[in-house]
């Protein structure tokens, strides 16, 4: 989906926030059922029990107060009687209008039924006494006592639903207090993992292509323009990726264009420069007539800046060789001995000139490895050729050789004036050069180190320098076995 970082983060907050409100709004009606529940408990069921408590005294004093005034028969203990009766009723009506269920509505109307029978008996005797007719009937006082009996077990059977239904209601209170607290941490922590995720991916929909250009970034610093850049979302992503590839593009060109100026000016160079020097020489040979010394000087003077100017013009040729993937190589099995020998001798005069101790440390016999030749002479040069260009006069270079594990070893250590820590590694790159503190810079092209890296990295080997200011530099480099 092409959704905007924007959307992608609105959308994510927003399910959140939708699943956190959905956990409290589910919270809230729960706790508001409880509320309920429990109001209805205090305000229904515990009024209720009231009731019936009031309403078994009540008749209880009823009967106390028809006893006595049939015993006395005081008008004002039959007034008593009636006033308990309406009161009687009174609570009967309450409780009816509070009765919830279908068993207490119909045992409420079973003890109506069974009070007016009641007051229709207590009225019989009344009229009999009224009458002076009463006899002690046995019947009738059974029947009597049967009443108010069975309105006092309905009463108790009243009190016992009462009970049982606060019991109930609590029981159900009580389970769906667990139900909703179990179900709130489930939904609490499916939240919680849901916004982890959510935010995990919405974070990685926005890192993960940034990482991408990142690399590409890398690649496009360490010269490797492969412009294929390729997000399709988030759109603003996309539309970075586009402008990176189009701008991948033109700094492709831009250095196709360098390397080839460079390949055709150094072609253009060589044939000039190798025809001065030949012709140099055919002067000094006095060839074309004889010369006086001071000319001979100058045409020495032409003949060694025609030969800088040509190995420059080599150099250049390598790198654009080099960076084009043309450089061929031969492998052959050798031992380097030989070529340190050799690279040693080559340099013999200029080291001679500097007064300079250049001496090798052979340790060991070193295993035949295969190796291109010219190409393995050529990084020597360039490294053995910095080492004796930097040292001062009366310095110290010192070529070591050994064999460790799989691999060989060359060292190459002057005492020349160091190398700071910040370039250790990036003087491996092509036109770097560095200032050595305090003295003059060196001629050079910067290109030495950046063929005899590309050499010795195509050997499957390692190059390194290792390097204090004003105390030396050692060159290093490995070649397996
Ligand atoms: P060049 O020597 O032609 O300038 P290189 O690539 O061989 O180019 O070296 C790059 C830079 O590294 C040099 O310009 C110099 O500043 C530094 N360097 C190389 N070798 C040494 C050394 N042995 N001692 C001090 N500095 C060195």
């Amino acid at each position: 989906m092409r959704l905007t970082i924007f959307s992608r983060l609105m959308i994510g907050y927003i399910a959140i926030f939708i699943l956190m409100m959905g956990v409290a709004a589910y919270t809230i009606l729960k706790l508001h059922y409880f509320n309920k529940e429990m109001r209805h408990i205090l305000k229904v069921d515990t009024l209720l029990l009231e009731y019936e408590e009031r309403l078994t005294e009540s008749l209880l004093s009823q009967m106390r107060y028809e006893k006595k005034f049939f015993i006395t028969q005081d008008d004002a203990l039959f007034g008593q009687f009636l006033s308990a009766k309406e009161e009687f009723e009174g609570y009967l009506g309450k409780l009816d209008s509070l009765a919830d269920t279908t068993p207490k509505k119909d045992l409420i109307k079973r003890i109506k039924k069974d009070f007016e029978q009641y007051h229709l008996l207590i009225s019989e005797k009344v009229k009999r006494v009224k009458t002076k007719q009463h006899t002690v009937d046995r019947q009738y006082e059974e029947e009597k006592d049967q009443k108010v009996n069975a309105i006092i077990e309905e009463l108790e059977h009243l009190e016992a639903y009462s009970h049982e239904g606060i019991r109930q209601k609590m029981k159900t209170l009580e389970e769906t207090g667990q139900s909703t607290r179990k179900l709130t941490i489930i939904l609490s922590t499916i939240a919680v993992l849901l916004f982890i995720a959510i935010s995990f991916f919405t974070t990685r929909s926005i890192t993960r292509p940034l990482s991408l250009v990142m690399g590409k970034t890398n690649e496009i610093s360490g010269g490797v323009f492969q412009c294929d850049l390729n997000i399709s979302s988030p759109p603003e992503m996309s539309e970075v990726a586009r402008a990176f590839n189009s701008m991948c593009d033109k700094l492709k060109v831009v250095d196709k264009m360098k390397s080839d100026f460079l390949s055709m000016m150094s072609h253009e160079l060589r044939t000039p420069l190798t025809s001065i020097k030949e012709g140099t020489a055919l002067l000094r040979e006095e060839v074309a007539g004889p010369i006086t010394e001071k000319q001979k000087r100058l045409l020495t003077i032409i003949t060694e800046e025609s030969n800088r100017l040509i190995d420059q013009v080599n150099s250049l040729l390598d790198v654009s060789k080099m960076e084009s993937g043309m450089m061929t190589f031969h492998f052959e099995q050798r031992s380097l001995i030989p070529l340190i020998e050799m690279v040693i001798l080559e340099i013999g005069p200029i080291v001679e000139a500097k007064k300079i101790s250049l001496e090798a440390k052979i340790n060991g016999p070193l295993p035949e490895i295969p190796i291109d030749r010219e190409k393995i002479l050529q990084a020597l040069r360039n490294l053995i050729g910095n080492a004796v260009k930097f040292t001062p006069e009366e310095g110290q270079v010192i070529v070591t050789a050994r064999s460790i594990d799989r691999e060989v070893e060359i060292s190459v250590t002057d005492t020349g004036p160091g190398i700071p820590r910040a370039s250790l590694t990036t003087i491996f790159d092509k036109f770097q050069q560095i200032a050595p503190a305090g003295s003059t810079q060196e001629r050079g092209t910067g290109l030495g180190l950046a063929i005899a890296k590309y050499i010795i990295t195509y050997h499957g080997g390692k190059i390194w320098a290792e390097s204090e200011l004003g105390r030396g530099s050692t060159f290093t480099f490995v070649l397996p076995v």
